[in-house]
């Protein structure tokens, strides 16, 4: 006869790699059974595989919590394969009756968690989701008439009223199995780059402990002059915490109450912790409303933007991905992006109205460009933000607000600074130019060593020519919304 106490339960970390304020660990621990902690690499229980700078910052973040459970005298065990069959597998080895675990809301990865729980169910074993990735369960912040939310502001109000007010919890003490089940090799995953290893400029921290020096490091610099400082590009003003939140390192609880403990405190002026909760909501947003309308991942929210003439123009894209369009702000954005896997959020802006505006290419193609590049590649917020510059979003830019990219430039890298460290070769020229070289005197250029066509590519479109082409593709759905 099997001791039920002594059966462990599993506790399985998906997109919740941390130990603090971890409501599935928390409860886990409650059952005061043995813990065997778990990770399964599945890939096509994703819904969409892993870009390759997402697998890059994994590997480091699954280190750095199994560093974390052993430490405390457990470990991390792996897997690689489909989930479900991966969970019988370590239920048969090891007598496991229970399986906690926090939620994914993207819609394949919930179907696909749904489905796991009740196929176990069935068999016996009890499945307990949670959720810790977002303030509020999706579907739960809707309007009067119980509709999703489609506009931010009142979305926003609605969610400051909905979410808990309570603290996030400390890890609690946990006793691990005994048992000793087989675990893959993080090595033998492949996930970190090579041949050749890109990813020599990807000066970042995954795991627990570097979302929470992210943090601190923003309290106490950045979050006083956020909201204006969030938008200059060659300063560090905000809290680089977008990955750490995706990967779960750090709840969006945690993050909300520092702030507000910043401004309770008078550390920072309230109005600049307001923005930064702001910001989380628009995380929050983007993820309610890809669970609410599943579609948007691959068709437009906006149905008539669906039949927006896009341009096929692999080698304006190549250009584009490669930051040689010869509009620096635009460049350097995707230079960044390459060589450290993130982007500051006003030129994410930027290069995406470049693409989908200036060079009329779908917005797609520069959503899957994010998602394989970008260390945080979410797909909620990736397609929100997408669609949200392509016009065809919820509660999006309206289309015809097309951004000048040498005006973006010269309003919030006035000083070159971000334009100069990712574009060198314009790094001699002056403040004056350096947002338009080509403006420049010829013997301006000369001086500064810039030669157009040859150093430095001139522009692969003109500003008023592209900006007309994407005005007159936009008179083409009139009338079909
Ligand atoms: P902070 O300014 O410190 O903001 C704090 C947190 O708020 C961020 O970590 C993030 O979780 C959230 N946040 C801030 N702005 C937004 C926003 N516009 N939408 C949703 N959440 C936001 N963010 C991602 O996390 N993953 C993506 O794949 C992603 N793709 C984007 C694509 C485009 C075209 C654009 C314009 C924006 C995208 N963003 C994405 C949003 C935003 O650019 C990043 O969240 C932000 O730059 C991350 O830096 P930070 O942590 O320093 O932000």
């Amino acid at each position: 006869m099997v001791d039920d106490s002594a059966r462990p339960v599993i506790l399985w970390f998906r997109r919740d790699l941390r130990l603090e304020d971890n409501p599935a660990l928390n409860a886990a621990a409650a059952t005061g059974r043995p813990l065997l902690p778990l990770f399964i690499l599945d890939e096509m229980g994703e819904g969409r595989a892993l870009g390759a700078a997402s697998a890059w910052w994994l590997d480091k973040s699954l280190r750095a919590l199994d560093a974390a459970l052993r430490t405390r005298g457990g470990r991390l065990v792996l897997r690689r394969g489909d989930s479900e069959a991966e969970l019988r597998r370590l239920i048969d080895q090891t007598g496991a009756d229970q399986v906690f675990m926090n939620r994914r809301f993207e819609p394949d990865a919930f179907t696909c968690d749904v489905d796991i729980a009740h196929a176990l169910r069935h068999d016996g074993v009890e499945c307990h989701g949670f959720n810790a990735s977002l303030l509020t369960r999706p579907g739960s912040v809707v309007t009067g008439a119980e509709k999703p939310y489609k506009v931010f502001t009142p979305f926003m109000k609605a969610l400051l009223q909905a979410m808990p007010d309570r603290p996030p919890a400390p890890a609690p003490q946990v006793v691990f199995t005994p048992s000793d089940p087989a675990s893959d090799d993080i090595d033998d995953w492949g996930l970190h780059p090579t041949a050749p290893d890109w990813s020599g400029g990807f000066d970042w921290s995954p795991g627990e402990a570097g979302a929470a020096s992210a943090l601190a490091a923003f309290l106490e610099n950045g979050l006083k002059d956020y909201a204006a400082g969030r938008d200059v590009p060659g300063r560090q003003g905000t809290s680089r915490l977008s990955s750490h939140l995706h990967w779960g390192e750090i709840g969006p609880r945690r993050a909300v109450q520092a702030a507000r403990q910043a401004a309770a405190q008078g550390r920072v002026a309230p109005a600049q912790a307001d923005k930064f909760v702001a910001e989380i909501g628009w995380r929050e947003f983007s993820a309610h409303l890809l669970h609410q309308f599943p579609y948007i991942t691959d068709r437009a929210f906006r149905p008539e933007f669906d039949a927006m003439p896009w341009r096929a123009d692999p080698v304006a894209l190549a250009a584009w991905k490669q930051g040689r369009t010869g509009y620096p702000l635009v460049d350097a954005g995707m230079r960044e992006l390459w060589a450290t896997g993130w982007m500051h959020n006003r030129v994410r802006m930027v290069v995406a109205s470049f693409l989908v505006k200036h060079l009329l290419i779908d917005w797609r193609e520069g959503e899957a460009w994010f998602w394989d590049t970008l260390v945080d590649a979410d797909l909620a917020s990736n397609v929100q933000n997408w669609q949200w510059v392509a016009g065809s979003g919820a509660d999006a830019a309206p289309y015809f607000r097309i951004f000048n990219p040498v005006i973006q430039g010269q309003k919030f890298d006035a000083d070159g600074r971000y334009v100069r460290r990712w574009v060198p070769e314009l790094r001699a020229l002056s403040d004056r130019w350096i947002h338009a070289p080509w403006t420049a005197p010829a013997a301006v250029l000369a001086e500064a060593g810039v030669r157009l066509g040859k150093t430095y590519p001139r522009p692969i479109v003109d500003h008023a020519e592209a900006r007309q082409r994407a005005l007159d593709a936009l008179k083409t759905l009139a009338g079909r919304s």
